[in-house]
């Protein structure tokens, strides 16, 4: 019985041909499950491992992440450490040397020039990231760079379907770079305004858009926020200019309604990734309805 099945598991295994096999994506964030769908379609599996609701700095190392990462051809992750807390321990305990090697890693924030990198680390500010700001996907240029990236290590790790990525890049390229324009025109009344956040997550979009942050919900990043901390805002957040307080779908609303219920100032939450809210049903959508929600909030 036992030699029976090991060579039907055998025989099995012969006619799975690699050359025919699909490859496996493990997508630490949704952003990244929607650029790897919109560069690859249906010649890739994903399986995404956090949703916009989950705070993606602390996410539980749970077996079933474990089992997903252990088939993975490679994971796609924001990386700059922002997975510091959970990703090297499930990649540890899946036993998955193509990923343990980092062969099987592409890591988003390494493509690009991150902001805020620290002159020096000093774990007295809070829950800083050495390698800069890792939160790039609201910047829709280096989301492009991003994008080209990948698609190469896809054509490298699945060579009979590289032309088939390059295409899809190419058309993906397009579109994004009309949306980019569309974004930026429609923006612009935001130029110039300021903004309180509640994690200092949004470098990336301030900067796209010619915003300015003026504070931070958090006292230090990563340290949810005081009372005392909250009312030292107030007299910020009521200077002239101030357009909002965000805050990304999956935080607690406390704290920003409290400081708008004292300002005046709107309080907003931003998708801040691929399904944040009913809008955000892709990359495209996501970027869209931050912007109609800044918009909205400059009403
Ligand atoms: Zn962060």
């Amino acid at each position: 019985m036992k030699t029976y099945l090991l060579s039907a598991l055998l025989v099995s295994g012969l006619l799975a041909s690699p050359a025919q096999a699909k490859l496996r994506i493990f997508a630490c964030e949704p952003e990244w499950g929607s650029l790897v769908h919109e560069l690859a379609g249906d010649k890739v599996d994903v399986d995404v491992a956090t949703s916009a609701m989950q705070d993606v700095h602390q996410i539980e190392a749970k077996p079933s992440l474990i089992a997903k990462i252990r088939r993975a051809d490679l994971t796609v992750c924001s990386g700059a450490e922002l997975e510091v807390g959970w990703l090297p321990q499930l990649v540890r305990q899946s036993g998955n040397q193509k990923v343990a090697s980092g062969d099987g890693v592409f890591s988003a924030a390494s493509q690009v020039t991150t902001l805020q990198k620290p002159a020096k680390l000093d774990r007295a500010s809070g829950d800083v990231h050495p390698q800069g700001n890792p939160h790039i996907q609201m910047d829709p240029y280096r989301m492009l760079t991003v994008a080209k990236a990948l698609t190469a290590r896809l054509a490298l790790l699945d060579p009979t379907n590289a032309a088939f990525y390059q295409q899809r890049l190419a058309d993906f390229s397009a579109r994004w770079s009309t949306a980019t324009k569309k974004w930026e025109a429609k923006a612009a009344p935001l130029k110039g305004r300021n903004i309180v956040v509640q994690h200092d997550a949004w470098i990336y979009l301030t900067t796209w858009l010619g915003i300015k942050q003026v504070g931070a919900l958090e006292p230090k990043p990563g340290v949810p926020p005081t009372s005392a901390h909250l009312a030292s805002l107030v007299a910020i957040t009521k200077s002239s200019n101030t357009l909002a307080i965000i805050r990304a779908a999956y935080q607690d609303p406390k704290a920003s309604e409290w400081l708008s219920e004292r300002t005046g100032v709107p309080a907003v939450a931003l998708p801040f990734t691929v399904g944040g809210n009913p809008e955000s049903k892709d990359l495209f959508g996501m970027f869209d309805s931050t912007i109609d929600i800044l918009l909205g909030a400059a009403k």
